[in-house]
């Protein structure tokens, strides 16, 4: 035994984990579906198992087909959605690299962000949050700023707004240059067509319209991506998220080790891309939709407005404006405490002004729609 006295002041005599059973209608997490986690409780296997290689496939192809894409290059990346934005951004620029970016919300900022870390000039367009690009500012910008890259949101998780990206694609072909989308909450709730719509990149979580725990985030590269990766002149500047590396475990061919997969996390986005090849995605962006029409009626109702414009309201998260004289923070606590019922405040602009309230995969459902409607509004006329 080695002659050091023990040190148990930190040796705390923690009780066993029992959280209490809240509804997780903010903007994410999303409560995870119950075969999700009951899948992710299956006993482990290598992460070279030929089991483990097996299910690897399997992921891929679900994910191709929640995505509506062919591309290969179509993986989990370990982490949470910013991970895989982060990959995406420190393969896709190299150090001098012009990105134009989309700022209508908290997470275009956030784009910029990591972008300027990987060396990238970046310009940028911006819009009040809550509203959306329209195809002539974005073929000015591009014809202005000339960029390698046009970053975009697609569903504005601050501000609620769904970015429309028809002929978004067609455009960037044209001025040369790649697109790169943010799916993180429109994947699995919210159509989206990568291939048809000709995004080049695109990242998504998990922890939203997929419903599996944070810590596991969709990335998928296009042919064109692929290319300007494979041609960089400079190695990319983050280890742990170097695709050129991962390609080489998850891409086929000799499968070597990068970093070991958190095989549990995998179990459960497999289950999840399951349910919905199950349920289908025509049938779950009809879902969505219509969970969050019943939601907005609903609102109407109670005499509450929404942020954002009909036409371009995303179903998986709404903003919901704070009436005058409201304490907004005030209200999400009274909800959670008397109800279990988590909804979220704003953010940045937002801040103050709105609720956000996310009706996100197996959440999307009419009676959480009536729960929160009435616990909403005895909380309002408490
Ligand atoms: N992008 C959007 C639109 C998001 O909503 C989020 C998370 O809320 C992220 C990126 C970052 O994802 P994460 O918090 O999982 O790292």
């Amino acid at each position: 035994m080695p002659h050091f006295d023990i040190n148990d002041s930190h040796r705390i005599n923690a009780s066993q984990l029992d959280v209490a059973p809240r509804l997780l209608l903010g903007p994410g997490p999303s409560n995870a579906h119950p075969r999700t986690l009951q899948a992710m409780a299956m006993r482990q296997v290598g992460h070279l198992d030929p089991q483990f290689l097996a299910l690897m496939d399997e992921i891929q192809e679900l994910l191709r087909y929640a995505w509506q894409t062919d591309n290969r290059f179509t993986i989990p990346v370990s982490g949470t959605g910013s991970a895989a934005m982060e990959a995406s951004l420190a393969n896709l620029i190299e150090p001098g690299d012009k990105i134009l970016v989309g700022v209508n919300g908290y997470f275009g900022h956030r784009m910029i962000d990591m972008a300027e870390r990987y060396g990238a000039e970046t310009v940028h367009i911006s819009r009040p949050w809550g509203e959306v690009f329209t195809e002539k500012e974005i073929r000015e910008a591009l014809e202005t700023h000339r960029p390698a890259i046009l970053g975009l949101v697609h569903a504005e998780t601050s501000t609620g707004a769904n970015q429309p990206l028809e002929g978004i694609g067609a455009l960037c072909r044209e001025y040369d240059c790649l697109l790169l989308v943010d799916t993180v909450t429109s994947l699995g709730g919210v159509p989206l067509f990568i291939d048809a719509w000709q995004i080049d990149a695109a990242y998504s979580g998990s922890q939203k319209c997929l419903n599996c725990p944070p810590g596991i985030a969709p990335l998928t590269f296009g042919e064109r991506a692929v290319e300007k990766i494979s041609n960089r002149k400079n190695k990319v500047a983050n280890w742990y998220l170097d695709m050129t590396m991962l390609m080489k475990y998850w891409g086929g061919g000799t499968r070597s080790y990068h970093h070991t997969a958190p095989i549990n996390m995998n179990y459960g986005l497999r289950e999840s891309l399951r349910l919905i090849a199950e349920e289908g995605l025509a049938e779950r962006w009809e879902r969505h939709a219509k969970t969050a029409q019943l939601f907005w009626d609903g609102l109407k109702d109670l005499g509450l407005g929404c942020h954002v414009v009909p036409e371009h309201r995303l179903p998986s998260l709404t903003t919901v404006r704070i009436p005058a004289g409201v304490d907004g923070k005030k209200v999400q606590q009274h909800l959670l405490q008397k109800y279990n019922i988590e909804i979220a405040g704003g953010l940045g602009e937002l801040g103050g002004q709105v609720w956000r309230v996310g009706l996100m995969g197996y959440n999307s459902r009419p009676e959480n729609v009536t729960l929160l409607l009435s616990a909403l509004e005895k909380t309002l006329k408490k």
